[in-house]
């Protein structure tokens, strides 16, 4: 009785401050399905097929420039960012896949209906983070998929490039948790993507962003108690490394 009475304070409660549906983004895309691998692009592919409203990915720039889609900064024993990308192009994900680069990943994405959440790694040499930036914009824009694109980053340096140089309307988050709904509009961001910590810390943030017109994504939330924490919060976006359960506690 008191769960439904919980509930039924909330829709009320959100629909008085007209909340949208928390949306579903599978983090590292899904890749808990069967021959999937994080990062993938088959898990791309089966996030896609779920109907996720968005699939979160890692990318990575090689010392000669070549953007990859990978978690870590190293694959096997090489690390992406001091390597030439045909060393980098010859390992295999968990599932057998070579990994991918970030324009094989968007060539599938041209298929999907997915939104696209991407992740710039923070590079140890910032210039060479500037030319991923450069890259990156260059790339979804080849590709048709500019408006398809949100970019989220720990990268300080690299988040303030991305708002100066993505198409006006770009949507651009800050991971890294230590600032301010007020910090994060100042500097032009879209709002905060943080650890689901950080708002339960400071859960007047995420009013503060509503009021401020930024959104919230909480990450990575994976059982069932937080994700009820979140979408009761009102939080805008939940990044999971469980999709399906997700979905699946949104549609009761
Ligand atoms: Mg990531």
């Amino acid at each position: 009785m008191k769960r439904i009475f919980t509930l039924a304070l909330t829709l009320a409660v959100a629909t008085l401050a007209g909340w949208a549906q928390t949306q579903v983004v599978a983090h590292r895309g899904h890749w808990n399905a069967p021959g999937s691998a994080q990062n993938s692009v088959r898990s791309f592919i089966k996030a896609d097929s779920i109907a996720c409203w968005g699939t979160e990915f890692d990318v990575w720039m090689s010392a000669d420039g070549v953007l990859f889609v990978n978690h870590d900064e190293t694959i096997g024993d090489i690390e992406i960012q001091t390597s030439k990308a045909r060393q980098v192009a010859k390992q295999r994900l968990p599932n057998g896949e070579f990994i991918p680069t970030l324009e094989q990943l968007l060539r599938h994405a041209q298929g999907t209906k997915v939104h696209l959440v991407c992740e710039l790694k923070p590079h140890r040499n910032k210039q060479q983070e500037a030319l991923a930036v450069k890259k990156i914009l260059k790339l979804f824009r080849k590709m048709g998929l500019e408006n398809r694109v949100t970019y989220i980053t720990f990268s300080y340096p690299g988040m303030r490039l991305l708002i100066q140089q993505a198409p006006k309307g770009t949507e651009v988050y800050y991971l890294n948790g230590e600032l301010s709904p007020a910090d994060l509009k100042q500097l032009g961001s879209a709002g905060a993507d943080y650890h689901y910590s950080v708002f339960m810390r400071h859960p007047q943030w995420i009013e503060q962003s509503r009021q401020l017109g930024l959104k919230t994504n909480a990450w990575t939330v994976n059982d069932t108690e937080r994700m009820r924490w979140c979408i009761d919060h009102g939080i805008d976006f939940i990044t999971t490394n469980e999709p399906e359960t997700l979905q699946q506690l949104l549609a009761h």
